[in-house]
């Protein structure tokens, strides 16, 4: 038995459970959670904004101890090592992990739509009663079973709650910029949101250089944390008109748009903050079905792009080695992104915090 954080129905509180936990099949392990990102998608779930199989456990972005290996795992993973989560796995065969896009392989869908393990099924009982895992990973919980194929190692050195971030909010945010954004040395970069994915894409546009780099909240107390974290601008949406700020800093428009909040009013600004030749990418999820207007002409005229981000269109088992490797070298303060820290018994209060503009990225350490 475990004690994991159970949903049942959209909309109620998470319960805290003693849970069912199989032992690992062929190819997967069981890891002990040491830290759980609280992540905003989670919430997009609870609220009902985007639907999984229920009864569901909760919990993406996490980092572990592997305790026990499962038959025919690879070998690439021992007992005792570090590992942090990837709700995007990777089957290695099809053509998006051929191709180099594994954010993109089928297996990652099949574990939304299944909530099961990459062969669909689930180790998670809950009395008697089959419990789903939430995009392969579910580390709401003391100890999960997940496939060898949704984790990669942590390298020594790097803290637990730093992993944890990293597998979700971080690589989304930094991989924006390291994969989709180009040539931004000395050109304005734009950034919407300075909630834990927003800051890591500022930490990131200081890292590429991009100038100026300007950051949008409604929160002065973000705002601040986006200057320490690289931020030479910022704008407070809340007293006044975002864009007409925009462009008091940056008069012909910005290069780069990132929108890392996922709502229609912020994606029409983000693209009306556009230079000629500009790109908006989006980053953050809304419910299901929303949309936003985009006015053709200057779309056509201005020659601008809208394009969508997931996972920091990263590469994950080249991308999190190497956001590893960038924070070992000071070269992304990762610790400051951290902010509160819960018990697991404290989901529902950490997930109101959140929604209530807590700062950076709160963990649950079990
Ligand atoms: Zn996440
Ligand atoms: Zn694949």
């Amino acid at each position: 038995m475990i004690r994991a954080a159970v949903m049942r129905q959209p909309g109620l509180p998470l319960e805290i459970e003693d849970v069912e936990l199989e032992k690992p099949r062929a190819g997967e392990l069981s890891v002990r959670i040491e830290a759980a990102g609280v992540c905003h998608s989670d919430y997009h779930y609870m609220k009902g904004d985007i639907t999984c199989p229920l009864p569901i456990v909760l919990g993406h972005e996490g980092a572990g101890i592997v305790e026990e290996l499962g038959p025919d795992t690879s070998g690439a993973i021992a007992v005792g090592s570090r590992v942090a989560f990837m709700w995007r796995p990777r089957c290695g065969k099809c053509a998006a992990c051929v191709s180099g896009n594994p954010v993109l392989c089928a297996s990652g869908r099949l574990q939304a739509t299944t909530g099961g393990l990459l062969d669909g099924t689930s180790r998670l009982r809950l009395g008697g009663q089959k419990l789903h895992h939430f995009l392969g990973v579910s580390c709401f919980a003391e100890r999960v079973v997940v496939s060898e194929r949704s984790v990669v190692p942590v390298p020594d050195g790097v803290p637990a709650e730093i992993a944890a971030i990293t597998g979700c909010a971080v690589v989304t945010g930094v991989g924006a910029v390291l994969n989709v954004v180009e040539r931004a040395a000395g050109r304005p970069i734009v950034i919407f949101g300075a909630g834990g994915v927003g800051l890591c894409s500022v930490m990131g546009a200081r890292l590429i250089g991009a100038d100026p780099i300007v950051a949008i909240d409604i929160d002065e107390d973000k705002l601040q944390l986006a200057r320490r974290f690289g931020a030479t601008h910022t704008v407070n949406a809340g007293s006044g008109d975002a864009v007409e700020q925009v462009k008091a800093i940056a008069p012909a428009g910005v290069d780069w748009a990132i929108e890392a909040i996922g709502q229609p009013a912020t994606m029409r600004q983000a693209f009306e903050s556009l230079a000629p030749a500009g790109t908006v990418i989006a980053l953050g999820l809304a419910r299901v079905g929303a949309t936003f207007e985009v006015p053709i002409n200057p779309l056509v005229q201005g020659q601008k792009r809208i394009v969508g981000s997931l996972y920091g269109s990263a590469n994950p088992l080249i991308d999190l080695p190497k956001i590893f490797g960038l924070y070992l070298s000071g070269r992304l303060p990762l610790d400051d992104l951290v902010g509160e820290r819960f018990t697991l018994e404290a989901v529902n209060e950490a997930y109101a915090r959140l929604v209530a503009g807590g700062l950076g990225r709160s963990v649950l350490v079990p």
